[in-house]
């Protein structure tokens, strides 16, 4: 290679055209492109327009949805590519769970052999099966085989605890670099069994001699830690060296806890069954990034223009290898984000704002005006001891989940018969607000003032000119349905 600003162009047209792509040298390529500097940037870009190439030819040979779309057709990888990485799908129709969900068998490919089901959890509308191929469970496997290989070489390989849910359908094995333990939380000979596990000592040849790395969906973790502080287990003497948390939002309070409890560095990991792969929260700017391998756009809601920076819906392409039986091209994950150009990297970089039906807008002057996003109100919330967030579930003897898909602790409704509309936010207290009326106002005033302050909202603004109102009214316990509000 004589010229090295060339590369990414060559490592394109030769990865778009190559008849097999091999998972490891896919897996080195996405490495080099994680690098710092404006080469691996553009690494990334010309591999991201190679499996788009790849992703939309085999879509519209063999998906019957994609081939019947003239989008489709028209789609060619564009001329001088890598330019800007919100051009490569622009045209092409957005998807979204609705419309998947109402004919999945149109987007199934008639070239791949059914491996495994899996569906999304169903908490924020009709759930939608995820057909899976035994090559794409293969490919994928390898190639995270492959990625992880630098952290099993040399020395000890760690031992892992996974808390799996089961809420998805066929669980997706991707291979740990070490010794991967499965425990859960959800009943109380399980929790006895997970906290002797996570701080057990073990003599496994070859292998650490206790769990390194945990990793759940957030309010499992949250149990498990709960249980053993109970217990007068200290967590932070297990020698953890990372625990990733899954499932939706975490609030920082929650992170900070965790953080504090093991001793250790705590991961937000966002993944979706519709699309293998997912985004990580980075310690260095402390945002999420998604993984090298998946294409996000973010994306104005009602329309498909980009949104460079602010909120904005998320929409996701899983590439082919990685997805096959079932492609998905710009499929909106139904998340609202908050985009944020900040350099840190090349990947997309963003904050959750929560789910995009779950947030509260206003029409004003011809212009849709944020009001509330759900992950502030779950941010703040989780702050106050006055809530029950948590402690659903302490003390362990049966397990409602009332946490999967939503809060059981808040309710938010926007009056529009009222003069000026209302904004109602109620708080589920773990006592009657009327027995301590002066902390009730204090929690009011509190959740109050985050919203008014959460960025991207128009909320002050609004009511400052009388366009809206806020209220925040602390309610008893009991008083909400179940769960009340949907991240
Ligand atoms: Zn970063």
């Amino acid at each position: 290679m004589d010229d090295p600003a060339l590369m990414p162009l060559q490592v394109r047209d030769r990865l778009a055209r190559m008849a097999r792509v091999d998972p490891g040298g896919l897996a080195r390529l996405f490495s080099l492109s994680s690098l710092e500097g404006d080469l691996p940037a553009r690494l990334l870009h010309a591999l991201h327009a190679a499996l788009a190439h790849r992703t939309i030819a085999h879509a519209r040979a063999n998906v019957p949805w994609y081939r019947e779309h003239p989008e489709y057709s028209r789609w060619a990888l564009p001329e001088g590519y890598p330019g800007r990485p919100s051009e490569l799908l622009a045209g092409l129709p957005v998807l979204d769970r609705t419309l998947v969900a109402a004919a999945p068998a149109r987007f199934a490919a008639e070239d791949t052999a059914l491996g495994a089901l899996g569906h999304t959890s169903g908490s924020t509308g009709t759930p939608l099966p995820v057909r899976r191929s035994v090559e794409e469970a293969e490919f994928t496997a390898a190639y995270f085989a492959h990625l992880s290989e630098p952290l099993a070489r040399g020395g000890r390989r760690p031992i892992s605890l996974n808390l799996p849910n089961a809420y998805h359908g066929t669980p997706l094995r991707l291979p740990a670099p070490g010794l991967s333990l499965s425990s859960g939380v959800t009943d109380d000979l399980l929790l006895a069994e997970t906290a002797r596990a996570v701080t057990a000592r073990y003599d496994l040849p070859g292998y650490g001699t206790h769990v390194e790395y945990l990793s759940g969906l957030v309010n499992h973790v949250l149990l498990l830690t709960g249980h053993l502080l109970e217990q007068g287990s200290d967590p932070g003497a297990v020698g953890l060296r990372g625990v990733s948390v899954a499932g939706g939002t975490a609030a920082p309070h929650w992170r900070r806890f965790l953080r504090a409890a093991w001793g250790c560095p705590v991961t937000d990991r966002f993944t979706l069954t519709e699309v293998v792969g997912g985004a990580s929260r980075c310690r260095r700017c402390d945002l999420f990034h998604l993984d090298p391998h998946v294409f996000g756009e973010v994306l104005e809601p009602g329309s498909s223009a980009p949104v460079a920076e602010g909120p904005g819906r998320l929409v996701l392409t899983a590439f082919h290898p990685f997805v096959q039986m079932q492609p998905m091209v710009r499929y909106d994950t139904g998340d609202l984000v908050m985009r944020f150009d900040n350099g840190c990297g090349p990947a997309l970089a963003f904050e959750f704002l929560g789910k995009h039906g779950r947030a509260v807008s206003l029409e004003h002057r011809g212009r849709r005006r944020w009001l509330l996003f759900p992950a502030e109100l779950n941010a703040v919330l989780a702050e106050l001891p006055d809530v029950r967030a948590v402690e659903w579930a302490s003390n362990v003897r049966s397990v409602h989940d009332r946490t999967l898909g939503g809060l059981p602790y808040a309710r938010v409704r926007l009056d529009a018969s009222c003069r000026p509309p209302e904004l109602l936010v109620e708080v589920e207290l773990r006592y009657g607000p009327h027995f301590h009326s002066a902390r009730a106002e204090e929690v009011g005033a509190r959740v109050a003032g985050r919203l008014r302050a959460s960025a991207g909202t128009a909320l002050a603004e609004l009511e400052a000119g009388g366009a809206v109102r806020l209220r925040v009214a602390c309610v008893p316990p009991g008083s909400l349905p179940e769960p009340a509000l949907k991240l």
